[in-house]
């Protein structure tokens, strides 16, 4: 099992659990923004994913029968402001991968999308079959990806389940691993970090038409993310069909109720401040994840945002200056 990505935050609490799933795991990270450290579940592979060559090579040498593919940028504002940057690597860098695999005859896939390709929703709670118009750079090169993937089934037989997971966050509850961004950018992580005394968080809009103003986002445990792959790569093995499915608790939680969470885990006040609206917010975005729950048998186990909050904070305060400065 190659995990692209894997020495990142999605990507080592999925190969823990394809690890503890009894899969064989192989990391596959350029580690720009990977950590050798969060890689614990089999050998790493220093490489970039627009190294055909070394990718082709590492398919063949550990006989890999299918990829999860994480690798990639994720931040939107920056998507926004190089989008040749997100294109290069998240559009040329996954094709790349995906001519490898076709080459070395790899039939299976699971990929990493996003919410962000929805764009501004239509209807909440968002189906898998609503229509997909993304408002920034990173949601396109997800759904070029996305669009690509029938015609390379119907042309080399690789089948592929998408994932579009709404708000990944979280720690894994046996306090192994966490998120370690550099810039942190998200929303739950930033706040922890202003209860700790770091700058006081900034709260981009409360003038939303939601309940308290400010927006709503579908939080889910990243733990449970990484069990959703454990069953989409089962459900290729079992059945080779592919899928797109949304990955999210189906709970909106807005960021005022965010930063309530954060006191009361931490006990500590969170110093916020109003800030502008941050471009290409939608208000609302929160999932239905029937197709999750009946075509993967997928149940959130951790995702109630007082357990996302608990094993974040748990991790930070294990971890203050995430891996690279190690325990205290
Ligand atoms: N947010 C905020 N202050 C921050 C970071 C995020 O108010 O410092 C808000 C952001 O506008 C969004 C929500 O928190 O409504 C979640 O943002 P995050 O960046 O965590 O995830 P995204 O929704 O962009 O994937």
């Amino acid at each position: 099992m190659l995990v692209t990505g894997g020495a990142g935050y999605i990507g080592s609490h999925t190969a823990k659990a394809l690890h503890r799933a009894g899969y064989a795991v192989v990391v596959y990270d350029n580690l720009l923004a990977g950590h050798r450290e969060a890689v614990r579940y089999g050998p790493l592979v220093e490489g970039d994913l627009a190294d055909r060559g070394r990718l082709g090579e590492t398919l063949r040498r550990f006989e890999i029968g299918a990829v999860v593919h994480f690798a990639a940028l994720l931040a939107v504002s920056e998507s926004v402001h190089d989008p040749a940057r997100y294109y290069r690597n998240n559009v040329i860098g996954t094709l790349t991968l995906l001519e490898a695999m076709a080459a070395a005859q790899v039939p299976h896939l699971v990929f990493s999308s996003t919410c962000a390709v929805y764009g501004e929703p239509e209807e909440t709670p968002i189906v898998e079959t609503h229509p997909t118009r993304p408002i920034n750079a990173y949601g396109e090169t997800k759904l070029a990806i996305e669009r690509a993937l029938p015609h390379y089934e119907r042309a080399y037989g690789l089948h592929a389940v998408v994932l579009r997971y709404f708000n990944a966050a979280g720690a894994d509850p046996d306090g192994d691993l966490g998120e370690d961004h550099d810039p942190e950018i998200h929303l739950i992580p930033r706040a922890i970090q202003a209860a700790t005394g770091g700058a006081p968080l900034e709260i981009f809009g409360d003038d939303y038409p939601t309940p308290d103003g400010t927006c709503l986002r579908d939080y889910v445990h990243v733990s449970d993310l990484a069990d959703a792959h454990v069953l989409a790569l089962q459900a290729l093995a079992e059945t080779g069909r592919s899928a797109t499915v949304n990955l999210g608790s189906g709970h909106p939680s807005s960021v005022r109720e965010v930063i309530a969470t954060v006191e009361r885990v931490t006990g500590r006040p969170v110093p916020a401040q109003l800030a502008a609206r941050r471009p290409g917010d939608p208000a609302v975005l929160f999932a239905a994840s029937r197709l999750a729950a009946d075509g993967l048998h997928w149940r959130p186990r951790h995702s109630t945002l007082d357990e996302i909050v608990r094993t974040a904070w748990a991790w930070h305060a294990a971890h203050p200056h995430g891996f690279h400065g190690g325990t205290v």
